[in-house]
């Protein structure tokens, strides 16, 4: 199946995958799937001394989270594996050798210190900065001397000095390059290990890629790897370079932005389905005005031509607005078992075993109010808590005094109480409540107030009679207790 769409996603584990980052892997799976292609990861771990632990742990977990499903991989295998490119050495050793044996690569034994100096030079003479192709030019026989006295080297690829290299970029149309201005690159560094650019090409070649879409910044590298296709003898894959992302004030991406790193929009309490929907908007669109889209609805209309040139805004505010649509949308019993973790991490000793059956019934009532998963906690907390902490002065209401707070405490304990077990729903808690607040010649504010204090020791809370009702006779009774307690000791 020569036209097959086999697409991957690259990345090299020095960290917590950030938004863009996941954003390229996304897409790249969009397309796929869009296309009943193929979508592969492959881990660039040939920068070893940037390899950080755990890297391509959190990368994966972060796809899996996010439901992004690779065909081939780590974790999964499949037929064109190894899929970690420090596996892979003798490939790109192999392809090195054809391009030695065909003049298109050679090997330099200039020091790092020298083409440092003549990087600042270059640069200090605003010339265009690169190697100067010393290396290319030395004779055969000092060649073999210098490899027989064991001195370091690199191979470096013999860039054409003239003409031009060009693509047809999947989203961003043609694109041309002069050669002159992309210097003698390094194809294999002197520990042995390929670079990115050597990497990247014999395996996206191997690997049968069809299409690699890649952000921006992989552009300007892009007519190295063109050459490198051209020198090997090798098909170019179709190239497509996904736009960038930058903050609301148009500078690129950063910490200031907020969380850039997908684990923390986990942590800080994001659903993924939110996260999919926002991170499709960052350069695509369906049709330049829906917003709220199913991971399905994305997948089956995904194309290349609605990927936009522009840069895309990366607007928390959006999504932290839309986090709260999903979150609306989401299923209570659903929601509640997401909102789990989150209290569990927030009051690990006082609250657990925390109760299921309670926490369903609990969640409904903030489910309007909350924008993250993080938010609930301090919002329904009281609702565990066998006395929730306050201060007893604060059941006393404006034209109230404590005499008289204690009295409508105490007549709303006996209202209760002798409430039939089975009638202690929201609407005769309501009834009930009113009339008795009426009798007692208090206004409505003054004596829900009393009791939402006395029942959550806070002012803003969820309704106070679907509060109550939740809360279950025996826990409005006992905390009606507590603050009756808190008033007589007063
Ligand atoms: N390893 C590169 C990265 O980390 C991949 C670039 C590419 O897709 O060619 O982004």
């Amino acid at each position: 199946m020569p036209n097959a769409v086999r697409v991957r996603y690259a990345p090299s584990p020095t960290g917590n995958p950030h938004i863009g980052n996941i954003r390229t892997a996304m897409f790249n799976w969009l397309f796929a799937r869009r296309n009943k292609g193929r979508f592969i990861v492959r881990v660039e771990d040939t920068d070893q001394g940037r390899i950080t632990e755990g890297a391509v742990d959190h990368i994966l977990d972060g796809l899996e989270w996010l439901g992004i499903d690779w065909d081939e991989g780590p974790r999964v295998g499949g037929g064109y594996g190894p899929y970690f490119q420090s596996q892979r050495l003798e490939r790109y050793h192999a392809a090195a050798e054809r391009l030695v044996a065909a003049g298109e690569a050679y090997r330099c034994y200039c020091p790092p210190e020298r083409v440092d100096a003549l990087r600042k030079e270059q640069a200090r003479n605003r010339q265009r900065v690169g190697y100067d192709s010393h290396c290319r030019y030395l004779a055969e026989s000092e060649r073999l001397a210098n490899d027989a006295a064991g001195m370091p080297s690199v191979l470096r690829f013999a860039m054409p000095q003239s003409g031009v290299t060009s693509v047809d970029d999947a989203i961003r149309g043609h694109v041309e390059w002069q050669n002159e201005l992309t210097d003698d690159f390094v194809l294999v560094k002197s520990d042995g290990f390929p670079t990115y650019h050597m990497a990247v090409v014999v395996d996206d070649h191997a690997m049968e890629i069809s299409h690699v879409l890649r952000a921006e910044e992989w552009l300007p590298s892009t007519p190295r790897h063109v050459q490198l296709y051209r020198a090997l003898g090798l098909t170019m894959p179709r190239f497509g370079h996904l736009p960038m992302i930058l903050g609301a004030d148009r500078a690129k991406l950063s910490k200031r932005h907020g969380a850039t790193s997908l684990m923390e929009y986990r942590d800080d309490g994001f659903l993924p389905e939110a996260l999919i929907n926002f991170m499709a908007l960052l350069g695509w669109s369906l049709d330049g005005e829906t917003d709220i889209m199913a991971a399905d609805t994305i997948r089956e209309h995904f194309t290349l031509e609605r990927v936009g040139k522009p840069a895309a805004i990366f607007d928390l505010d959006k999504l932290q607005w839309m986090n709260g649509v999903y979150i609306r949308q989401t299923d209570a019993v659903d929601l509640a078992d997401r909102i789990r973790p989150f209290l569990e991490r927030e009051y690990p000793a006082d609250l657990l075993p925390i109760d299921r059956e309670y926490l369903l019934r609990i969640v409904p009532l903030v489910q309007e109010r909350i924008k993250t998963l993080a938010d609930a906690p301090a919002m329904i907390s009281y609702f565990f808590e066998d006395a929730p902490e306050y201060d007893g002065a604060m059941l006393v209401q404006r034209g109230m005094d404590a005499a008289g707070t204690l009295a409508a405490l105490q007549r709303a304990e006996a209202d209760l109480s002798a409430v039939a077990a089975g009638d202690f729903g929201h609407e005769s808690l309501e009834a009930r409540l009113r009339a008795t607040g009426a009798e007692l010649g208090l206004s409505g504010r003054q004596f829900f107030g009393t009791l939402r204090t006395a029942l959550t020791g806070r002012t803003a809370t969820p309704p106070l009679f679907e509060m109550m009702e939740v809360m279950g006779q025996e826990r409005v009774a006992q905390r009606l207790a507590v603050a009756a307690a808190k008033l007589a000791d007063a």
